[in-house]
């Protein structure tokens, strides 16, 4: 099995090679980050203005973070909590970045299709597998939430168990909501299609290029400097590396598992003949993809958060959490050989408020976004084409969207950081635990504590 080396995506796929900064300069835009946000608000603002000399700077390779690394969910499910958005922006705003968000997401797959640019896409939509009673409950609360938002049968339904079986045959599935808003992609290609865009329009790329510091008008990569008036911060979960921004954003671990490839005579008995993205509803959530080349991908919490906001190396998953993931697998097809071939993790940007942010400072020129909360495959680039106007001084509508706000509050020092998020999450897995063995249709008493806790 390969372990780490920052994932399954990454062995599938040719390394994006570039070059690492040789010398200090200058430029209209730096961007700091070499993932999706990064790369995507380049190329907005390219769009914008063609004439701008643009340069991305990323700490390791191309693709060496999450959108390397990721599900492969190109998804438009709501990203960021409605409540918290519409705290400060109206019902239609909110339901206007789902909306982009909608748009978005099939405008990148129509994008890379059109250009003849293979991502991996195929349309199959979501299922969220309810496994128990309190599962069901909550599934059903959650498409009452999703109707009070206006999302109607056309978006998302809920399905029993017989039907769901037709589609995904799945042990012990009592039911689930069904949604067409995912489309399945190779997130490492999705990442090769943005940068190689990014080259032909004359971006300057540089990998092996870790900023060191940022002040207004300067980036440091060690000895070296680059100076420009306007500069983007798109280090997501890595952001708390950086000075003075531990506390801003808590890189959650989510780990994964790739499967050997399925003979066609296990897929037909598993029944997933579409390119669904299928996930979980236990507090202790899972998700996966059906990949193009015809293996499960699976990935949940593992460990979730390593003290003093610290990273993995290179993607290395321990052994208990790749038995708990084949584990998920096994439990989902108890007749499937379900051996990982490949296991990776690799962090997300959290905020305290489990919402996305754009945060543009005219008075310093520093752009600053993410929060996507494991939902930023689509998020990235919405809020990449908000940041990107925004910097500009465009007057588009796409600038009051609600994710355009001020960075929210930070997290809680360490210890309390550490023993929160670890915390909560054995709280979850004791409340899965419980919700197993009853039929009350409950959510566990433990489980809503800890939802009170996490402030979700
Ligand atoms: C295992 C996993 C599964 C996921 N699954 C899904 C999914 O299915 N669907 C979905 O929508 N989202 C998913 N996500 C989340 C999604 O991948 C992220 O929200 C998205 O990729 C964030 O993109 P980004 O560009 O903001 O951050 P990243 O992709 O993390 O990019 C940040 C980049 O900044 C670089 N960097 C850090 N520090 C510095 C520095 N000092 N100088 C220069 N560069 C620096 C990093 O090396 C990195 O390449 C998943 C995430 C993980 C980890």
């Amino acid at each position: 099995m390969i372990n780490g080396d920052f994932g399954f995506w990454a062995h599938q796929n040719p390394s994006i090679r570039a070059t690492p900064l040789a010398a200090s300069g200058t430029a209209d835009v730096v961007i700091v980050g070499g993932g999706y946000s990064g790369l995507w608000t380049a190329l907005a603002l390219h769009t914008f203005d063609p004439s701008l000399d643009i340069v991305v700077l990323e700490a390791e390779q191309f693709g060496f973070g999450a959108s390397g690394r990721n599900g492969g969910w190109l998804s438009s499910k709501p990203v960021g909590m409605r409540q918290v958005l519409s705290g400060s922006s109206s019902r239609e705003q909110v339901l206007d970045v789902e909306d982009r968000l909608h748009d978005t997401m099939q405008a990148i797959a129509d994008g890379f299709t059109a250009d003849g640019v293979d991502i991996g896409a195929a349309h199959g939509g979501w299922i969220q597998v309810a496994r128990n009673a309190s599962e069901l409950t909550r599934l059903r609360a959650s498409l009452a939430g999703h109707r009070a938002w206006g999302l109607d049968e056309s978006r998302v339904r809920l399905v029993d168990a017989t039907e769901l079986r037709a589609n995904i045959d799945i042990h012990d599935a009592v039911g689930a909501l069904m949604s067409p808003d995912c489309i399945r992609v190779d997130p490492f290609r999705l990442l090769a299609g943005i940068v190689a865009r990014a080259r032909a329009a004359g971006i300057r790329l540089h990998d092996h290029s870790r900023v060191t510091d940022i002040t207004p008008g300067v980036v440091q990569v060690g000895a070296l400097e680059v100076r420009a008036p306007r500069i983007v911060l798109a280090t997501e979960g890595y952001s708390s590396a950086l000075k003075g921004r531990k506390r801003e954003m808590l890189p959650l671990n989510s780990a994964m598992i790739a499967t050997r490839r399925l003979t066609e005579a296990e897929w037909d008995r598993i029944g997933w003949a579409s390119a669904a993205g299928i996930s979980g509803s236990a507090h202790t959530y899972f998700y996966g993809q059906r990949t193009p080349d015809g293996r499960i991908v699976l990935g949940g919490r593992g460990k979730p958060y390593r003290f003093a906001s610290g990273f993995d190396e290179r993607g290395a998953v321990d052994d208990r959490t790749i038995a708990a993931l084949e584990a998920i697998v096994s439990d989902l097809f108890p007749w499937l050989d379900a051996h990982a071939e490949y296991a990776w993790c690799g962090v997300l940007g959290v905020t305290r408020d489990w919402s996305p942010f754009v945060d543009w400072d005219h008075s310093t020129g520093i752009l600053e976004l993410g929060g996507y909360a494991g939902q930023g495959v689509t998020a990235a680039k919405l809020a990449a084409d908000a940041g990107a106007a925004l910097m500009l001084g465009r007057n588009d509508s796409i600038t009051r969207i609600p994710w355009v706000r001020p960075k929210p509050r930070k997290w809680e020092p360490e210890p309390l950081r550490w023993i929160g998020a670890n915390g909560l999450y054995r709280a979850y897995s004791a409340a899965d635990w419980v919700e197993q063995r009853s039929s009350t249709g409950r959510t566990s008493a433990i489980a809503k504590a800890a939802d009170i806790i996490a402030g979700r």
